[in-house]
Formats: C-alpha cells, structure tokens, sequence
C-alpha cells in the first residue's frame, strides 16, 4: 500500500532502486533502511515498511509522520528505529534523504581510535563537516541500552551528533548517511563502506601510516563527482533491478 499517492512517481521509483542497490552493494542485509523526504511536505518522509531492504517494492513505502509515525492508523509493522530520520528530518532541513545501514567494514572505526577519511577521491564527502563523528549512545540511552535508535529522544541525540557531517559512525552498531537526494545518499553509502574497506587496508600496509585527502583536495573532488553520480546510478540500478 502506498499511503502517500502523491508523492513524485520518479522518487517513489528511485527510493525502490535504492533500497535494492544497497542490498546488492552489500551496504544493508536483511537490515537497514533508505528514506527520503516527502515532495509536498516536506515534515514527512516516506519510509518502507518493517522488511529486509533488498525486497522493498513501491507497494511497501509507507508516509511517515514528523514525529516518526505512519499516518495511516492501519499501516503495517514499522521500523523500530525509524526516529534516526524523523529526527533528522526535524533537525536538518536541508537533508532530503537518509540511509541507516550496518555497513560491516564501517564498524571497526566506530569503537576504535581510527577516524575514518577519505583515502581516494570518490568517498571525498568524508572530509565535509569537521569530519565523521562518532556517535556513543551511552550518553544518552545509559549503560544498557540494546544498541538501536528506539526513540525520538536517541534519535534526536544522533541527529545532533551527525550536525553538518554528511556520515556518523554508530558505535558498536554502523552509521547513518544523509544526502540532498536519494541518488546522492545512496552514492555516499555506498563509497562510505569502500572507503573503510580500504583505509583497513591501508593503515595495515602502511603500518598505520596513511596519506588521506587534504581539505582542499576532498572539497575539489566533491564537486566533481557531483556531476558523475548518475553514471555510478545508472550501473547500480540496472545490476541491482536484474538480479
Ligand atoms: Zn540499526
């Protein structure tokens, strides 16, 4: 069911692509979600249903309150920790899609002291912001929580943490990603995961020792590459679609 009619056919298509491109990126598994802002209002975002992302058709999407709640009173079983994007939704205007993923190569710089940076040109958003935060649930949810965003609260506390950053790292659980477009944030999910795969490479063949991107070099690639998403898209969607 699509609660929401209204809403852009080509961004109802390409949250469905994204969904299925991260899954045959091996970005999310069974788990993980991709939402995007909603075109005609914009305090609601449009969200799957509780499912793995890899089998989300436009049938599952689900409009989403401001507050993280289905707005239809019959809707299906919803995401637990759908409140990481209402919240951020709320606190950063101008994020129009966010992807929460489990991303495996990402977790090791979340609980160690190694920041994750850009090492190669396309993941160069790395470097926007002041860098990727960490973000320590303990300050918020206490010594035991279970790990996930369950509530507004958590999910406020995240988006505040993430502030201007385009990626936070989740400890001990993955990250979140925010992008202007869903192409965008699917691009940066992707690359985020690349990027730690081979900074883990890096830092062990170089003893610890890594040449990142300067500043200036990542802010000069960011706008390149923002002319090439499409390219990258277009492949993912078409191998993710088939498959
Ligand atoms: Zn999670």
């Amino acid at each position: 069911m699509i609660t929401t009619p209204d809403f852009d056919p080509a961004l109802i298509e390409d949250l469905v692509a994204a969904n299925r491109i991260l899954y045959h990126e091996g970005v999310v598994d069974g788990f993980g979600h991709v939402s995007a802002r909603h075109d005609k209002r914009p305090q609601h975002f449009l969200l799957a249903r509780s499912m793995a992302p890899g089998l989300v058709t436009a049938a599952d999407l689900i409009e989403h309150d401001r507050e993280g709640e289905a707005v239809d009173p019959h809707a299906p079983t919803l995401y637990v920790e759908r409140y990481i994007h209402s919240e951020i939704y709320k606190a950063l205007p101008a994020v129009q899609a966010v992807v929460h993923s489990h991303s495996p190569a990402v977790i090791p710089f979340g609980v160690t002291s190694a920041k994750l940076r850009p090492i190669f040109h396309l993941p160069s958003f790395l470097a926007l912001g002041n860098g990727v935060p960490v973000f320590e649930i303990r300050d918020t949810g206490g010594p035991a929580t279970d790990m996930l965003i369950r509530s507004p609260k958590l999910g406020a506390a995240l988006a505040r943490a993430l502030g201007s950053a385009p990626v936070a790292l989740m400890r001990g659980h993955g990250d979140v990603v925010v992008g202007r477009s869903v192409r965008e944030v699917t691009f940066r999910a992707i690359y985020t995961e690349v990027n730690a795969r081979l900074q883990a490479e890096a830092l062990r063949l170089g003893d610890g020792k890594v040449e990142f991107l300067t500043d200036e070099e990542a802010k000069a690639a960011t706008q390149t590459n923002a002319a090439v998403i499409n390219r990258a898209w277009e492949l993912w969607k078409a191998q993710a679609l088939d498959g």
